[in-house]
């Protein structure tokens, strides 16, 4: 089966001349519909600079990116963003939430984005929150909830468009356990029930474990590769 994401021999590196460090080295990594995947490493090691090229937040220096079987380097940066936004969630350690604004605006705007209508926008945003029991914070804003609650705003907004793909970068590093446990089982529950796909970069091995795949990842290269069993090759 054609793999959702397909990223063949893509290098990156950072700066030029004699300050260029190379982040990522010919690496080749498939993602299949459905499946869970951790990429797991050391800080620095290329984790977060790999997931910007899966996600096509980024491009690589050599190498190539597919999506669905596309070539995804070849098409138009408006088409590619088009994509982005409909087909990826990104969940990130930092949040990126709009400060001082709702909660409700921080999930649907990636609709607003899409250029959905208001009406539809309230309406969809009000039943993802209420999915992960914040429908009554929709008009408070983002910055006064705690860091499981964020988390789970950011989840929602994910969600917002039906994405194909979640990409999670360090989604528990700045969560408690008991918090980051939260987020982890609404992470893993939406792979279950609704087949998206998951691309979590983490250090935490347990979070890596629950995965029906390891990439372990070390000063730019990939190094090995595990399968948790019980998962489907
Ligand atoms: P990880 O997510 O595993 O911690 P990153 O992919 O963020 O690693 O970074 C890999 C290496 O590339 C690190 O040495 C980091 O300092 C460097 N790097 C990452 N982003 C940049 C950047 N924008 N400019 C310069 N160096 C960078
Ligand atoms: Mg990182």
């Amino acid at each position: 089966m054609t793999p959702i994401i397909d990223a063949r021999n893509v290098s990156k590196g950072y700066g030029s001349g004699a300050g260029r460090f190379e982040a990522l080295r010919d690496v080749s990594l498939s993602v299949g519909r459905g499946e869970s995947v951790a990429i797991v490493g050391k800080s620095g090691s290329g984790k977060s600079t790999l997931m910007h090229l899966l996600a096509l937040l980024d491009t690589p220096d050599a190498g190539r990116v597919s999506f669905a079987g596309q070539d995804v380097l070849a098409l138009p940066a408006k088409r590619v963003s088009e994509l982005r936004n409909k087909e990826f969630g990104l969940v990130f350690q930092q949040f990126f939430l709009t400060p001082g604004t709702s909660v409700l605006d921080n999930v649907t705007l990636p609709l607003k984005i899409a250029g959905v209508p208001a009406r539809v926008r309230k309406e969809r945003g009000l039943a993802v929150l209420n999915q992960f029991e914040l429908a009554d914070k929709a008009s408070n804003r983002a910055t006064d909830l705690s860091g499981g609650q964020k988390q789970r705003v950011v989840i929602s907004r994910a969600l917002m468009n039906g994405p194909s793909v979640i990409f999670a970068d360090e989604p528990t590093g700045n969560l408690d356990s008991a918090t980051g446990a939260v987020v982890e089982d609404a992470l893993f529950t939406l792979n279950r029930d609704l087949g998206i796909t998951l691309v979590i970069v983490t250090h935490d091995e347990d979070l890596a474990a629950r995965c029906d795949r390891q990439v372990f990842i070390r000063d730019g290269i990939i190094e090995s590769e595990t399968r948790r069993s019980g998962a489907a090759a």
